[in-house]
This record gives structure tokens, C-alpha cells and sequence, in this order.
């Protein structure tokens, strides 16, 4: 391979597409294509419409006005055509001089002042048509598409000749009618002219079958490859022996409620798991409030009868605190007497607690870790660490995975019993729409918990333009004034020119103002105008005029963030308004009411875990979409989009099927930031039957032809395995 100074300009954009081998440019596939098999009459041409065809230049002249251009009339027949070229260089005025015949192909658009065409492309006439469609490949700046193609088609033929394309899939593997992979490629590089075009764009023709059919293999199989490799691992088998051996018994009789059927399924799913030497990788999604820190309470229960450490961890030190108070709060006086505790790694630990904590941690006296992933990143030594539980990650890129597993590992000691692997156990409540769950994350087993635990309100959900602002500020009143709290979420902290949002400082601002103000309407809402003494002293009762409005952004120093959020939570500051935060794991019953600010700028997924804070005691509860319009005076067709889905369903499955219709997989999945090799061919949505085949076919080909496998990987993947083996 030549150094890459020596790489032309061209070579290092391929390069940068990751078109390296003949294999990788033979299946870089063509956006569209043009037809330039075939010329027309300019008088056959709607205007509008791009076409190719030939004409004799007429007229030819630069003008300098409104700006320099190169104006070219040209004439086929009876018909005329002005050309405009805002470059023109001496070269172009040669092919168009007067009498010249050239060929020209671009949109024709009509007008007042007769057809034109803007910068079409200009050769000369009479030369050969080409007898396939023109790919038109996806490409980036530096590499012009002529060069692409050439690369491409030379990438193409060297695979044929060397037999880079032969046959990877079983015969008995292949459906009726099924494409071999060197004759889709050749078609699609090169369709014939007569093609149905709507096949090609639908992706419904034979050859594109084949290739998403191939994709959707590869995926498969290298998921089923990286399972398999998770199965040779060795965790410890997590069976309840010594001093802790009744702990899940114990914390069952000490919760205040009884599991729903969800919550003891999934429980028993993980159980059984624990009890293997393989090391679980398990996803635990639900709905928000569903309750899963029930499930990872007893997962952690489970892991300390047996005698090892558990992690938790959280994105965010904050919902760290939040999440896991209600679990240590369960757990810790059942361990107390054991002689075991908690230790919290926060980052504002000063450095003679944090050393404490490491060392319980170290000699295993700490048989719970608690902290944010970051912090339990770094480099702490764990004695016996069995399960690692993160919450609220909604992005379990296999590439993270293979970060978290390294960085896991338990000190040297356990290494010697045999057992490296720490069990994994991943919550979230963003669901996984089904055919993400079959594709993505094949190689993870999943718990569904499908079942909200008993007593919750729906919540009304209300889409409401900004202009009404005030209308949801008396509302607030209202509902402080009853005693409940009130959440206002905003998109941003602070002013930004380009987005011109309301920032949380000062919506925070105006809302103390606002409901620190006398408020006539909500005091006679709650009291009849009535000079009767009893009256009176019931009013001395009311809550202070004052409402306590609290600010929290992600930019406050993590203690005030605390305090701030635990002053909510005691019912002592009665409307928190902040930026997001707050969107997960928060939980606080006595909220009743959320504003969310600017609600077309969030994404689904995100409103609906705002959503999930209220509803969460016995009041009737409500969500308010404030929403504004943009400078173009409407909301863009996914905003409204987002909102309808928001007030039809509070199912979180059903919102998660809609964000991945309007966001894509990609989006979802947050590619970028987890590494996940995305899907370039096949659509979940359209190819469940190819995805189905191919789930099916996967552990039965790496089970019987494991040489085809590694030809078939190796031909899609090439270097980039590396991804595959968390
Ligand atoms: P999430 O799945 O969003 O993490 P949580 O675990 O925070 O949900 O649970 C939400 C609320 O429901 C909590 O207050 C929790 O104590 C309560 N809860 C959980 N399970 C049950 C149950 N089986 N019965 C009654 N309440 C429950
Ligand atoms: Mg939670």
C-alpha cells in the first residue's frame, strides 16, 4: 500500500469513504442513475424535465450583467434553448461557437422568456450514447464522480476476475430466483436501459435484493459471532453461599409492594442467567416507571448472596444519586448487619473519602458500587466484582460494550478462580422497537418489562402554542396551590442567536416574577371572596405567596445541583425549572404538571422520558407542549409529527416505532457516538422477510459452514471486526 503523502487528491477522498479494496469500491452502490443511452427532440421535452439532446449553438455571448455569464442560445429544429453558465471558461466558448453542434443534457425549465438551462453538461454532438444507465454515486468533495466511476468499475472487474465475488451462501440456503452476488453487482453498476427504473429506486429489483440480503447476513453472523465469543468467556456462576445467602428472600419481605408478573419474570430471566458461568449481557427495557430498580435491587441481591461485588452506575451523578436512592435505601439495612456496605464514587468526593471508598471497595467490604460510568471507569480495583448494572444508557453501541467489558475487568485474584467476566445488565427506558432489537442488538438477550406496577394516572398530554404562555402559568398556580409541584424543562441555557430559544435563566426569571406576584385568579380559585373569619384562618394555612421557583442546569457545580434537586424532592421548592437534566430516572409522585419549552426542537424518544416524571403518584396529572413557531410561521411536517404521536400514546413501544420511523435507525441508535457499523442497503422496515431469513440462517451456517462465514464476513466487514466482539 503506498504512504498516504504520496496518495493523490481523489485517492485519499476514496480512501476517506473507506474504499480501500476492490471489494469495498465493487459494492459502493449507486445513489441513482441518468439515462444517457438515448437522445431527444428538444420539442418532446416538459419543461421541468431533464433530458439529453442535440442542437446547433445560435448565438453566443459573455454578459456582465446582473453578473459575469457565458449566454449561449442554441436551436434543435424549430425549438430554442438559452443556456446561462455563471463560469465560463475560454474553453467552453470554444465547444459553443455559432454553427458548432453540441450535446447537452440538464433540466429544461420553462419561462416568460422562453426555455433555459443552467450550467447543463456540454459536449460536443455526434459522439457515442453509452448503453447502460450513468451511475451516480454517493461521493464527498475532491472526488469527481467520473473518477469514482472509473475506480468503481475497475474495483468491480478485479473482483470478477479474482473470484472475490464467488458464492459465500449455502446452496440450500438460497430462496428460489435468487441472484448470484457477481451478477447483481455487475447490474447495478451497469443496468441496462430498459430497466424499470421504480425497481431500481424501490429497491425492490432482484439485484438489490441480493445485496440486502447479503448485508443482512453479515449482520446477523457477525452478531452470532460475537455471542459465540461471549459464550467461551467465564464469569462466575452466582449462587447463594455464606452470610448473605437470604438477601433476595429478605428484600422481597422488605419492599412495600408485591412484583407485578412483569417484574417477577424478567427477575427470574435474570436469575437464571447469574447463575451461569456464561457472562449475561442482558438489556432490561421498560416503559419509564415501570419499574426496573426494583428488578436491578434484586439483581444486586442476588449477586451479594453469592458472595461478590455489584456496580451501578448512571449517566450522571445526579440521577446516580436519584436513581439508586430508593435501592440503596431497600439494601442497606439488610447489609448492615452483615458487616457489608455501600460505597459511592462521586467526582465531588474530597480525596481522604474517595481513598476509603476505593479501599472498601478494594478489600470487598463494599459489596455495592455506586457511582456514574465514568467514574467506575476509572481505575478502580474491585475485589470480587460479579455484575455490572448501568442505568439509563440509551446507547449500548457494541463497540461501548467492549470499552465497558475491558475496563471491568476484577482484580488479579478472581482471574485465578477462572472467572474474568463481570454479567452485565443494561436498563433502559427508551424500548427498542422489535426489528432494532432482531438486528442491532442480536447479540443481547432482552427483558421486556410490559406491565406498569398498579395505581398509575394517565397523563393528559396538550399541545399548546406559546402564544397561551400565560394561560399555563395561571395553570401552575392552580396546581401549586393544591399543593403539587411542577416541573418547566427548556431546550437551552443560554441565549443563542442562531436558535433564538428562551433560555432557562430567564424563563426562570419571569416565572418567579410571574407566581411570586399577587395572584388574583388563583387566590379566588381557592378561596370564595369572603370576609368570613373561618375563611380567613384557612387561608393563614395556604402556601406562602412566594412559590419557590428552582434553575437547574447541566452548568451548576454538581453539590448545588444536589441541593437544588433534593429541596424539589422534600416538597420544599414547588416548580424546577430546567434544562433536560431531569429526563431520566427522576422520581418525584407529587409532580403533576410539566411544561416542556420549545417542545418541536426535543426528539420523541425525549419528550416522552420528560413525559414519564409525572404521573407517578395518584393525581391526576398533565404534560403541556408549549410549542413556537419557527421563522417560516409553521412547524416542520416531523415536529408535528413528534407532537401528534406525544398526545396519541403514552405506550413507550408505540413511541419508539414512530421515532424510528421518523429518525431512522441511525439516529436512534446514536451511530456516530457508538460506533454501531450502520445498515447501508436494507431498511428494517421494508426487509423484515430478508431479516427473518437471515436470522434464521445465521446459527445454522456458522454452525455448519464456519469457512463460509469467515469468507462472507471477511468480504463485507474486512478490517472492521474489531467492532464485533464485545
Ligand atoms: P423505572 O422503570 O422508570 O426506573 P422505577 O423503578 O423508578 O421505574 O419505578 C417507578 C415507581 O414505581 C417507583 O416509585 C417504584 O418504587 C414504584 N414501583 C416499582 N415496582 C412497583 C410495584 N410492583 N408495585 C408498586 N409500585 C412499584
Ligand atoms: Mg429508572
Amino acid at each position: 500500500m503506498p504512504a498516504s503523502q504520496s496518495l493523490s487528491a481523489p485517492q485519499k477522498a476514496l480512501r476517506k469513504l473507506g474504499l480501500v479494496r476492490d471489494i469495498d469500491l465493487a459494492l459502493h452502490l449507486p445513489l441513482r442513475y441518468e439515462d444517457e443511452t438515448r437522445l431527444v427532440r428538444l420539442c418532446d421535452v416538459q419543461d421541468g424535465q431533464s433530458a439529453q439532446f442535440e442542437a446547433e449553438v445560435v448565438s453566443s455571448d459573455l454578459s456582465y450583467r446582473p453578473r459575469r455569464q457565458l449566454v449561449v442560445v442554441v436551436r434543435d429544429g424549430e425549438e430554442t434553448c438559452t443556456l446561462r453558465f455563471f463560469n465560463a471558461y475560454p474553453s467552453m466558448q470554444k465547444l459553443m461557437a455559432v454553427g458548432q453542434r453540441v450535446r447537452l443534457r440538464g433540466e429544461v425549465r420553462g419561462g416568460f422568456m422562453g426555455r433555459t438551462m443552467m450550467h447543463p453538461v456540454v459536449q460536443a454532438a455526434g459522439g457515442e450514447l453509452p448503453a447502460a444507465l450513468t451511475p451516480v454515486y454517493p461521493t464527498s468533495a475532491g472526488l469527481p464522480q467520473a473518477y469514482l466511476r472509473r475506480a468503481v468499475q475497475g474495483g468491480l472487474s478485479r473482483c470478477l476476475r479474482t473470484g472475490a465475488l464467488d458464492e459465500t451462501l449455502p446452496a440450500d440456503a438460497l430462496p428460489k430466483g435468487t441472484w448470484p452476488l457477481s451478477r447483481a453487482l455487475q447490474f447495478l453498476h451497469n443496468p441496462a436501459p430498459d430497466v424499470a427504473l421504480a425497481t431500481l429506486e424501490d429497491r425492490s429489483h432482484p439485484a438489490w435484493q441480493r445485496l440486502k440480503a447479503e448485508e443482512l447476513l453479515t449482520q446477523q453472523l457477525s452478531q452470532w459471532q460475537s455471542r459465540q465469543e461471549r459464550l467461551r468467556l467465564r464469569a462466575p456462576a452466582l449462587l447463594p453461599t455464606g452470610v448473605a445467602a437470604q438477601l433476595p428472600q429478605q428484600l422481597l419481605r422488605a419492599l412495600p409492594f408485591g412484583l407485578t408478573a412483569a417484574q417477577a419474570r424478567v427477575q427470574a430471566e435474570i436469575a437464571t442467567d447469574l447463575s451461569r458461568h456464561e457472562p449475561m449481557h442482558r438489556l432490561l427495557q421498560g416503559d419509564v416507571g415501570s419499574g426496573k430498580t426494583v428488578v436491578a435491587a434484586l439483581a444486586a441481591a442476588h449477586c451479594i448472596a453469592a458472595g461478590w461485588q455489584c456496580a451501578l452506575m448512571a449517566p450522571t451523578e445526579i440521577l446516580a444519586e436519584q436513581h439508586f436512592r430508593k435501592l440503596i435505601g431497600w439494601l442497606e439495612p439488610l447489609l448492615d448487619p452483615l458487616g457489608l456496605e455501600v460505597a459511592w464514587l462521586t467526582g465531588s468526593h474530597k480525596k481522604k473519602t474517595r481513598e476509603a471508598m476505593l479501599a472498601l471497595i478494594a478489600n470487598g467490604r463494599a459489596a455495592l458500587v455506586v457511582g456514574t460510568h465514568a467514574v467506575i471507569q476509572e481505575q478502580v480495583q474491585f475485589r470480587a466484582l460479579a455484575l455490572a448494572i448501568i442505568d439509563e444508557q440509551h446507547r449500548f453501541g457494541v463497540a461501548q460494550r467492549l470499552a465497558l467489558r475491558h475496563k471491568l475487568q476484577p482484580s488479579a485474584d478472581v482471574h485465578q478462580l477462572g472467572a474474568a467476566e463481570p454479567h452485565l445488565l443494561m436498563m433502559s427506558a427508551t424500548p427498542i422497537p422489535r426489528t432494532l432489537a432482531m438486528s442491532y442488538y442480536a447479540d443481547l438477550d432482552v427483558s421486556t418489562l410490559d406491565e406498569l406496577p398498579p395505581g398509575r394516572t394517565p397523563v393528559v398530554t396538550k399541545v399548546v402554542s406559546e402564544a397561551r404562555r400565560d394561560e399555563v402559568i395561571e395553570r401552575i398556580r392552580t396546581q401549586v396551590a393544591q399543593g403539587r409541584q411542577v416541573y418547566w424543562v427548556c431546550p437551552l441555557i443560554e441565549e443563542s442567536e442562531a436558535l433564538d430559544l428562551r433560555n432557562a435563566t430567564e424563563t426562570h426569571a419571569r416565572l418567579t416574577e410571574a407566581l411570586q406576584a399577587s395572584s388574583p385568579a388563583a387566590l379566588a380559585g381557592a378561596r370564595p371572596q369572603d370576609t368570613d373569619r373561618s375563611t380567613r384562618e384557612e387561608s393563614a394555612e395556604m402556601p406562602k405567596p412566594g412559590i419557590e421557583v428552582g434553575l437547574l442546569h447541566s452548568r451548576l457545580p454538581e453539590a448545588e445541583k444536589k441541593a437544588i434537586m433534593a429541596r424539589f424532592v422534600a416538597g420544599e421548592m414547588s416548580v424546577l425549572v430546567s434544562t433536560t437534566v431531569i429526563e431520566v430516572g427522576v422520581d418525584v409522585p407529587n409532580a403533576s404538571l410539566m411544561v416542556i419549552e420549545h417542545a418541536e426542537r426535543f426528539g420523541l424518544s425525549q419528550l416522552h422520558q420528560l413525559r414519564g416524571r409525572v404521573g407517578r403518584g395518584a393525581a391526576a396529572s398533565a404534560c403541556v407542549l408549549l410549542y413556537s413557531l419557527g421563522e417560516h410561521g409553521r412547524l416542520s411536517d416531523t415536529a408535528r409529527e413528534r407532537l401528534r404521536a406525544m398526545v396519541d400514546t403514552q405506550d413507550g413501544f408505540e413511541i419508539a416505532r414512530r421515532d424510528l420511523e421518523i429518525r431512522g435507525p441511525g439516529e436512534l441508535l446514536g451511530a456516530r457516538q457508538s460506533g454501531v457499523p450502520m445498515l447501508r442497503f436494507a431498511d428494517l422496515e421494508h426487509d423484515s422477510l430478508l431479516l427473518e431469513w437471515a436470522r434464521r440462517l445465521a446459527p445454522r451456517m456458522g454452525a455448519e459452514y464456519p469457512n463460509l462465514v469467515q469468507q462472507h464476513l471477511h468480504r463485507w466487514l474486512g478490517g472492521k471486526s474489531d467492532y464485533l466482539k464485545a
